[in-house]
């Protein structure tokens, strides 16, 4: 997807600061974290949302649910915890229609939502 934000940032036409890359899926941090952690973890593959996955990502998302923990000891948050968001669609305030995991740590968020 040429005009993928997301996609370009896998191609390194725009920059980020990436914390992870293999073969499948690359982590970077969000650049206007909500958390003192704040990493947007992909699959190099474009999919769109929740909704574009199909049976041939499997693989992938398995994959990219695996490297969640690997993500969480690099940036030191594994055992003080964090919380994993992954926005589908116009009502949950997707904006970047790139299926993206948000990881984020490095503080207390209790138990609320919204
Ligand atoms: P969404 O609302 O789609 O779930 O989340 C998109 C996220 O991408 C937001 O948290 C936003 O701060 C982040 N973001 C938007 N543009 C860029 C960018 O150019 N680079 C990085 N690293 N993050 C971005
Ligand atoms: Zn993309």
């Amino acid at each position: 997807m040429d005009n993928c934000l997301f996609c370009r940032i896998v191609k390194r036409e725009i920059p980020s600061k990436i914390v992870y890359e293999d073969d499948l899926v690359l982590c970077f941090q969000d650049i206007a974290p909500k958390a003192p952690v704040h990493l947007l973890l992909i699959p190099k593959v474009h999919v769109a949302s929740l909704n574009d996955l199909k049976d041939e990502h499997k693989d992938v998302m398995a994959h990219l649910t695996m490297a969640i923990p690997q993500v969480a000891e690099k940036m030191g948050i594994k055992e003080s915890g964090y919380r994993v968001v992954v926005n589908c669609g116009k009502d949950s305030g997707q904006e970047v229609a790139h299926l993206h995991y948000h990881i984020l740590g490095g503080r207390s968020f209790g138990n609320t939502f919204g």
